[in-house]
């Protein structure tokens, strides 16, 4: 997949070099930072200060342990700087934008258009991502006593990794290097030039054109945003779905609300190669049929996957089996090959979320320095897609249900039945719940809503709880809430508990207390 490598911005620098921008460095790579002597030999060291490596450093670090930290570029690594925090940032504009201008469905008058000021939006990013910033500074770190080391970190031997020619001896170490975007090797592309979330995020212009390359989660979410800041927007995916692996239903719905915004959607297309003329971009594809098509455009952004940063890192040295595609192979306590050394994060895990990144530390922390046996195995994981309507998702999918042979039952709520979805004009949507078929025990949901991210926590506590989907519809919703269709799907399940036999028991004994 990647024969291209992406233009990396030189470590410590962020653009444009603005006072907010200079705010987050200097709190995230401070100029002039000195890195400490090492100590003889730390409890924990930890490669990568993205989600899961600041996890790892203070969790072991309130603990007690002697940790260092390694950061070859920003602390806070992808989530911060370029990934959740800035992308949520502009979709919440470009949410403000499209409400404005569907202002007059709800009787109100904006009297503008929702005229977006894109410079103006990418300001209020990254004075908020300056902001949030601080959490994840290498002054925090020192101050919970950790030694935080910038520079490339790569192991030296089985109990050592060296930064910046400092040796760093540990008793256990945690691998959490990330992961970057995974570039096509498309004839052309490399030339014409394209953005990739490490320099989306630092443009100050509108593309008036844009190409978004794959219509994964990062696809989707940002071919949306700059539709509604304003961009003509091709969404061009190779596969017959968004989304690939969500529940058909949800990526239809969506594919309906990309549609009325004006994204000219193409999937099953692919890119064949991408030519410059005339100072624009023409990006030429073919589709599953054998047609083609040239699109004319200003900006190409990829959003093809990522892959694991694992090169570089001495991995060999060390004893840490791990390959290009799947990153560091590790068992299910996270432990690598080399049994001092262990992953978190997006360097080893198949679901590539902050919150992952988050609980994947936890574990680590537990299973290296505590000889905890804790199993990424054991985790429910949600994610949400952050595109209007959202799409969320946590545990089995029916036809995952399928594949393992599990029969389902599934009780779905349209959100168009919903008052507070109807109220608020956020009627497209459903929540699905699939239960063991015959019981109530949940085994995963989806849901498709202006609010599914915050809706479906609900269901995780479910699964984490054991509560079954019965006592679901047993619990009082606030009325009117959007949440209230979870409660409906489980009264849906109870009602088919209503059997002719308990019926006609019930029916009996009204008769008989007349
Ligand atoms: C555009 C975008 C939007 C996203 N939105 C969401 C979202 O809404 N919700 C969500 O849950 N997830 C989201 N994600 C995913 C999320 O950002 C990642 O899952 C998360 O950042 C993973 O954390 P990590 O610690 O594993 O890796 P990273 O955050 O990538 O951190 C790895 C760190 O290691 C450093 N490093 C690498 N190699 C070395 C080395 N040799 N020496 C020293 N340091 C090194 C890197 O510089 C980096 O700072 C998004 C991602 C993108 C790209």
């Amino acid at each position: 997949m990647e024969a291209i490598r992406k233009p990396v911005p030189a470590a410590g620098r962020v653009f444009p070099q603005d006072r907010h921008n200079l705010e987050l460095v200097a709190n995230v790579r401070p100029h002039g930072w000195e890195n400490p002597d090492p100590a003889p030999r730390y409890n924990m060291v930890v490669l990568g200060a993205g989600t899961a490596g600041l996890v790892t450093a203070a969790g072991s670090a309130g603990l007690g342990a002697r940790v260092a930290l390694v950061e070859r570029h920003l602390m806070g690594g992808d989530c911060l700087n370029v990934g959740c925090v800035p992308s949520k940032s502009l979709i919440r504009s470009s949410r403000v934008s499209f409400d404005i201008r569907s202002a007059d469905r709800y009787g109100v008058r904006s009297g503008g258009n929702g005229a977006v000021d894109f410079p103006a939006v990418m300001e209020r990013m990254r004075r908020l991502r300056a902001g949030i910033s601080g959490h994840d500074s290498a002054e925090r770190f020192r101050s919970l006593g950790v030694d935080v080391f910038f520079g490339d970190g790569r192991f030296a031997g089985p109990d050592t990794i060296e930064v910046e020619g400092k040796a760093l001896r540990f008793s256990k170490a945690v691998i959490a290097t990330g992961a970057r975007a995974a570039v096509p090797s498309v004839h052309g592309l490399a030339d014409a030039g394209f953005v990739t979330n490490e320099t989306v995020f630092s443009l100050t212009e509108l593309p008036p054109r844009l190409l978004v390359f794959g219509a994964g989660p990062l696809g989707c979410e940002l071919a949306q945003a700059f539709r509604r800041f304003g961009s003509e927007v091709t969404l061009i995916e190779r596969g017959p779905q968004f989304l690939a692996r969500e529940d058909p239903d949800a990526a239809a719905l969506l594919h309906a609300a990309f549609l009325a915004e004006g994204i000219e959607v193409r999937l099953n297309t692919a890119v064949t190669s991408v030519s410059v003329a005339g100072g624009e971009k023409r990006v030429h594809l073919r589709d599953n049929e054998g047609s083609e098509d040239t699109v004319p455009v200003d900006e190409i952004l990829i959003g093809a996957g990522r892959v694991p940063n694992v090169e570089g890192l001495g991995l060999e040295t060390a004893g840490v089996r791990y390959d290009a595609a799947g990153g560091i192979a590790v068992d299910d306590f996270l432990r690598s090959t080399n049994p001092r050394v262990y992953a978190a994060g997006d360097v080893c895990l198949r679901h590539k979320f902050t919150h992952t990144a988050d609980a994947a530390a936890r574990i680590a922390i537990q299973n290296a320095l505590f000889l905890g046996q804790k199993k990424v195995s054991a985790l429910t994981v949600p994610w949400c897609t952050y595109t209007d309507p959202e799409i969320a998702h946590v545990g089995m999918y029916e036809r995952e249900a399928r594949e393992r042979g599990i029969a389902v039952d599934t009780f779905e709520k349209k959100m168009s039945g919903v008052d507070r979805a109807v109220v608020d004009g956020e009627e497209e949507g459903f929540v699905k719940i699939h239960v063991r078929k015959g019981g109530d025990k949940i085994l995963g949901a989806t849901i498709v809503a202006r609010h599914a991210g915050e809706m479906i926590n609900e269901i995780s506590l479910a699964i984490v709880g054991g509560i079954g989907l019965g006592a679901l519809a047993n619990v009082i919703h606030s009325y009117p809430t959007q949440a209230e269709a979870i409660r409906q799907a489980a009264e849906a399940y109870n009602r088919t508990r209503l059997t002719p036999f308990v019926k006609k028991i019930l029916g009996g004994w009204l008769e008989l207390t007349k």
